[in-house]
């Protein structure tokens, strides 16, 4: 069923007394916005967060910012450069991204690398990647990636209960933009906290398994029981109400579809993890001004409290995440140290000349600094020896000198 012009300014008067812009976006995403790109949680307790979205653009220094600086170049006290800082940087257009593909090294996605060190001089490596969904060099990093950033919250919820939210067709277009999906998610995500729920997290998929439809739905993953059909029910129902307006429903014969799940074992709740934090538009041709639009936006969003210590283990080929987990607490892998990070990219080319160990996501462990040795060789000139040191005398009567020692009865 398609609706008509007068149809679809009616709907949009209507989304906009969904209440979607009475909550100022400001103030609603500038907090999670640091705390993502930090990786430090600073919201009030029970508060929201959300993990580094793709990132933005439109920034006042130059795109060739990163090149222009000398790596070797000291850098002035104050001038304060962050992991996010060059990320961003990174987000630039598809037409930039070739420009600099052209150049030796620099801006290409992966091309530039972050090195952290322990108290033991072990190092390790970080390649800095674009974020971008429909990336193809960094896809499989941004997908571990993800996944380690939310583990870290959601090993804390066991058993897991996995809500999908899909929206009629006929509502998708004005869905096309970023700040509506934003206020959407906070609304599920009050709705939820105000019902009870403790733990949180929405992320939106934009497409659907096959791409090329706007199909925007918004997964949710939280604590709370199993809900009996009658609750379950009374739950859809909540959140319809909440997301479209009745009157909306009721003029395009349709309703929000509401899928319901519990995972109760290790591998269910990995299986959700992976599938919800997967990238759902991989292909930016499927719609270019929507991943323009989309640039800044945070898409994984954590709600309520996350003070528990982890409910359940990752098995089997899943425990490779446990590194990850550990380099994102700021520790080292292997040597269970604090590790600092360096703030100065270098290119990721002299980082691979040193056979780096992949452990995924993008994180590389590095053989460890090799120290100078603690009394420095002095290459002395024969002439300088004294006339007793054997080094002075002539090879023939080294050997000599060798024979008669070994000759020598030992006692
Ligand atoms: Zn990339």
């Amino acid at each position: 069923m398609s609706i008509g012009r007068a149809g679809a300014d009616y709907l949009k008067c209507n989304l906009s007394g969904l209440s979607l812009l009475d909550h100022p976006l400001s103030r609603a995403e500038r907090t999670p916005e640091v705390v993502a790109v930090s990786g430090v949680y600073r919201g009030r307790p029970g508060g929201e967060e959300s993990s580094p979205g793709i990132p933005r653009t439109n920034l006042s220094s130059p795109p060739t910012a990163v090149l222009t600086e000398t790596i070797d170049t000291p850098k002035k006290p104050t001038q304060k450069i962050t992991p996010a800082y060059y990320l961003d940087y990174e987000a630039t257009s598809p037409s930039t991204l070739i420009f600099n593909r052209q150049k030796p090294y620099g801006k290409m996605c992966g091309s530039l690398c972050l090195i952290a060190q322990d108290g033991d001089e072990n190092q390790m490596g970080k390649r800095l990647t674009c974020r971008r969904e429909w990336c193809n060099d960094c896809g499989v990093i941004e997908h571990r990636r993800r996944i380690a950033r939310v583990l870290d919250h959601l090993l804390q919820i066991c058993p897991m209960s996995y809500i999908v939210i899909t929206f009629p067709l006929e509502v998708r277009s004005m869905m096309r933009d970023p700040k509506v999906l934003a206020v959407l998610g906070k609304k599920v995500r009050r709705l939820l906290r105000k019902r009870g729920y403790r733990k949180l997290f929405t992320r939106w998929h934009f497409f659907g398994e096959h791409g090329e439809k706007y199909h925007p739905h918004l997964n949710v993953l939280c604590d709370g029981e199993w809900l009996a059909p009658e609750q379950l029910a009374d739950l859809k129902d909540l959140i319809r109400r909440k997301l479209l307006p009745r009157s909306i429903a009721k003029t395009i014969g349709k309703d929000l579809d509401i899928r319901y799940a519990y995972r109760r074992t290790n591998k269910e709740m990995m299986h959700t993890i992976k599938y919800v934090t997967k990238a759902s538009f991989t292909d930016i041709t499927w719609d270019e001004p929507l991943a323009n639009a989309l640039y800044g936006f945070h898409n994984g969003c954590f709600a309520g409290f996350w003070d528990d210590p982890p409910k359940w283990k990752l098995t089997g080929t899943d425990k490779k995440f446990n590194a990850l987990l550990k380099v994102r607490k700021g520790i080292h892998p292997v040597s269970g140290k604090p590790i600092k990070w360096n703030k100065e990219p270098i290119p990721w080319a002299l980082v691979e000349a040193q056979n780096p160990v992949d452990i995924g996501g993008g994180y590389y462990l590095l053989p460890p600094i090799r120290s100078p040795p603690s009394s420095p060789v002095r290459l002395n000139s024969i002439s300088e020896l004294p006339d007793s040191d054997e080094r002075k005398h002539p090879n023939a009567i080294r050997r000599g000198i060798a024979r008669a020692r070994l000759a020598e009865p030992s006692d």
